[in-house]
């Protein structure tokens, strides 16, 4: 039994922690909003962890471009939320970043696929974290706005 709210707390503030350590220009607004009737689901939690933690390091990176790329006025953002329906729990990790160009959005779940400078990305992320829901009979899916915003999408099945 896992508290999925805290779970996601938590990872989004180690993340966030992790790369202000390393680089103190790092910087980016989190905004949460979490539904206190979910209580506890019962998940692999270190799998759904990892999970959150790459949904939360990519929006990160992608923030944290956009935010280096210097344009003006940029609120780097990237925001969790949680909600209950009847038979589902649903997080949602979203971005304010450059969105997903449809060219790829087919791609982007294949193993070894990543758009990022040699030596920073595996390309693994997005497609471990699809067998991990897959794995718990949920699925993950993707909505974005090219050129503002990308929104990942967990729902898991709850009895
Ligand atoms: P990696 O992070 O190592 O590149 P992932 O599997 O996590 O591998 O992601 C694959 C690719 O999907 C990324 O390289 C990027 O092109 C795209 N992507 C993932 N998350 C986002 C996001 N939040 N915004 C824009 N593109 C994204
Ligand atoms: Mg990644």
């Amino acid at each position: 039994p896992t508290d999925i709210n805290t779970l996601a707390d938590e990872y989004l503030r180690l993340a966030y922690h992790g790369l202000r350590a390393k680089d103190k220009n790092f910087n980016a607004t989190l905004q949460t909003d979490f539904d206190s009737t979910i209580g506890n689901i019962n998940v692999i939690s270190q799998d759904i962890g990892r999970v959150l933690l790459n949904l939360i390091t990519n929006a990160l990176y992608v923030v944290e471009e956009k935010r280096k790329s210097g344009i003006g006025n940029y609120n780097p953002t990237v925001s969790i939320s949680t909600r209950k329906t009847n038979n589902t729990v649903e997080i949602e990790v979203s971005d304010n970043g450059n969105g997903i160009p449809k060219a790829i959005i087919d791609k982007i779940f294949q193993p070894f696929f990543t758009t990022k400078p040699t030596g920073q990305g595996t390309g693994l992320g997005l497609s471990l974290s699809y067998d991990i829901v897959k794995a718990h009979g949920g699925e993950l899916k993707v909505k974005t706005e090219e050129g503002n915003r990308s929104t990942f999408i967990i729902q898991i099945p709850v009895s």
